[in-house]
């Protein structure tokens, strides 16, 4: 599943046909993040660890 699924920046999106993805909330204010990482994300600088399950 690599690093977003434990990330605080990433959101879970699940498409109309059904498949999960992360949707990382960094893209958003810095171009070097993907708004869509292609996982599995095995090193990111933005990661910063969840401290609760979604
Ligand atoms: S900051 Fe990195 S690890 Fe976190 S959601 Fe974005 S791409 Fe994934």
């Amino acid at each position: 599943m690599g690093l977003c699924a434990t990330c605080a920046h990433a959101k879970p999106i699940t498409s109309a046909r059904g498949s999960t993805f992360w949707l990382c909330g960094r893209a958003a204010e810095d171009p070097r993040f993907a708004r869509y990482p292609r996982l599995p994300v095995l090193a990111c600088p933005g990661f910063e660890h969840r401290e609760r399950p979604l």
